[in-house]
């Protein structure tokens, strides 16, 4: 008998089963077969539209052109997320897929607090994306070319032919994308069984383990049951075979992270009026925030809130309040999330991957990056029918550390903030665990802004330059400039301020629309 996994069960048809069929079967030779059992009667969760910009890496590796696939998903850009109301004077800001340039040795942010801090926004001094954001721009010209000069040659074939892993990235893409969360399973699911993965379309109502713990096969209500050499978990918040069936604990974030439901709705848009932004909004109300999703063709748009603070019903009332006569006739749908972790998203011959590993709520849209980062990780640690102990140990720390690491940042977004005008807004200043490293971390960064030495060093696919966007746009930020910067000559720093805006006015005035650019693509398919 072979020692080789040679049948891999997935379980869940939803963006994480689909993805990680298609990746898998791209991944692995033809002697793995790979099944997935998917359920008509238990719907995906339907949501999850906006990502993170190494998903670029995720699409490239299933050798996926954006031609391809993005008219079939009503896929847009996102150059970054606009975060509305977040602090107390209101005032909106960006984070962007962008890093910050160093002049003289010190981010440019740094330069901004010497020179610029009272005169002009952060993100509009030190970045070109927050002027492409507002005059809805594509980030690609019509003929292909990405407007950011210091990658454009990351997108040419033979550099995509390169890479395949997102945590060795030398490079910040400067966009991610939005799409139809329901459309992209669908891509997948065609791609992964053009490429030999047979789907099972039936409920599995038990599964049975092995005497030594390990999941021995599944049994489905119409089919026979289903053996495999490695399971994968992806039914989502149920968790059924992670949890249920292996009793796998699951760790809640729910000190920290408040928000633990939503409310999700699709609104239509009129894209050739009002054309579509590239990038996702996050708008904070009283007891939570508001996403917007800009597809071609509609918006996603939800109401993440805390369930402590506010009821279903006037969460309901106080989201269709915000969205205006854009919600009237559409159906909202109420979800209820399941903030935190499993202590171990691989379990005996059993990996949960998506919201059946772990979650947090979407402020930074890492859900899909989990289940990227998840699929990574189990192809370097894939294993053996047996003694598999020290990969299964490494895989579940470095998806441990990756899902707390975000906790960690998204944590940051709430006590950093300086809003604190509603009872949930006050709880989390005062009432939130803040994790002690994190704590300490904030008073250093109260006297200069992170950067790579002072951020958390585990992989969690943040940098410094997004922590620091976040201090200077919540209003969490040093008093004063570096000291070191009054001993050295600012004009080089003014030089590069000024190229800034001069190149945001160049690109502004010659980038195409992203409405127009995407027009095009699929008027040449
Ligand atoms: P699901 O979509 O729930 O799929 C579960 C699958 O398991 C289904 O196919 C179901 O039929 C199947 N199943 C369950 N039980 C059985 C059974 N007994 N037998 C057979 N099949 C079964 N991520 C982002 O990256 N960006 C975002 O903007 C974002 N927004 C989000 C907003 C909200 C409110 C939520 C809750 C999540 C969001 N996410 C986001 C996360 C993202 O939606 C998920 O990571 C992604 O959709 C993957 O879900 P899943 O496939 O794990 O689970």
């Amino acid at each position: 008998m072979s020692k080789h996994v040679q049948n891999v069960v997935i379980v869940g048809g939803g963006s994480a089963g689909w993805m990680t069929a298609a990746y898998l079967s791209k991944a692995l030779d033809k002697n793995v077969q790979i099944t997935l059992v998917e359920s008509s009667n238990i719907t995906t969760v339907g949501v999850g539209e906006a990502t993170f910009s190494t998903i670029k890496v995720f699409f490239d590796y299933l050798g996926l052109q954006e031609h391809e696939w993005m008219p079939k998903c009503n896929a847009t850009y996102k150059m970054g997320i606009k975060f509305v109301n977040w602090n107390a004077k209101r005032q909106h800001f960006y984070h962007p897929f962008q890093r910050y340039e160093v002049i003289d040795g010190f981010d440019i942010s740094e330069w901004w607090l010497k020179i610029k801090k009272n005169q002009e926004a952060f993100d509009y001094a030190c970045f070109l994306i927050p002027w492409l954001c507002d005059n809805q721009k594509s980030p690609r010209y019509l003929d292909g070319q990405v407007f950011d000069d210091k990658v454009q040659n990351e997108f040419s074939s033979q550099q995509i032919a390169k890479k395949n892993i997102l945590n060795n990235l030398k490079i910040q893409y400067p966009y991610a994308y939005h799409f139809d969360a329901n459309l992209l399973a669908r891509f997948m699911k065609d791609y992964a069984m053009r490429r030999g993965v047979k789907q099972i379309v039936d409920d599995v109502i038990d599964v049975k383990l092995a005497e030594d713990g390990s999941i021995d096969h599944i049994n489905t209500k119409e089919h026979d049951s289903i053996n495999g050499d490695l399971f994968i978990d992806c039914t989502g918040f149920r968790g059924l075979l992670i949890n249920k069936a292996l009793g796998e604990p699951f760790i809640s974030y729910a000190e920290s992270l408040l928000c633990d439901s939503a409310i999700a709705m699709q609104l239509p848009s009129d894209i050739q009026k009002d054309g579509i932004n590239p990038y996702t909004t996050a708008t904070a109300l009283n007891n939570g925030w508001v996403w917007n999703i800009p597809l071609y063709g509609r918006s996603g748009t939800g109401y993440v809130y805390s369930s402590a603070f506010v009821s279903q019903e006037d969460a309901e009332k106080e989201f269709r309040e915000h969205l205006g006569e854009a919600s009237d006739n559409c159906k909202a749908s109420h979800i209820k999330m399941r903030i935190g972790r499993n202590r171990n998203s691989w379990v005996k011959n059993c990996v949960a991957i998506g919201l059946s590993s772990g979650f947090v709520e979407p402020l930074e849209s890492t859900g899909i990056f989990f289940i990227q980062h998840a699929i990574e990780e189990l192809v370097s640690h894939f294993p053996n029918k047996s003694s598999n102990e020290e990969l299964i140990n490494s895989y579940n720390k470095v998806i441990a550390d990756c899902i707390d690491g975000v906790r960690d940042f998204l944590t940051l977004h709430y006590c950093a903030s300086d809003r604190a005008d509603t009872e949930f807004w006050k709880a989390t200043k005062h009432d939130i665990k803040v994790p002690e490293n994190l704590r300490e971390k904030l008073r250093l960064w109260k006297n200069r802004l992170p950067n790579n030495k002072s951020i958390n060093p585990k992989f969690h696919g943040f940098e410094s330059y997004s922590y620091s966007v976040m201090l200077l746009g919540l209003n969490y930020m040093p008093e004063s400039s570096l000291p070191v910067l009054e001993h050295i000559e600012d004009q080089n720093a003014r030089a590069a301020f000024m190229a800034i805006q001069e190149k945001a006015n160049y690109l502004s005035a010659t980038l195409p629309s992203q409405y127009e650019y995407l027009t095009h693509v699929i008027k040449s398919q």
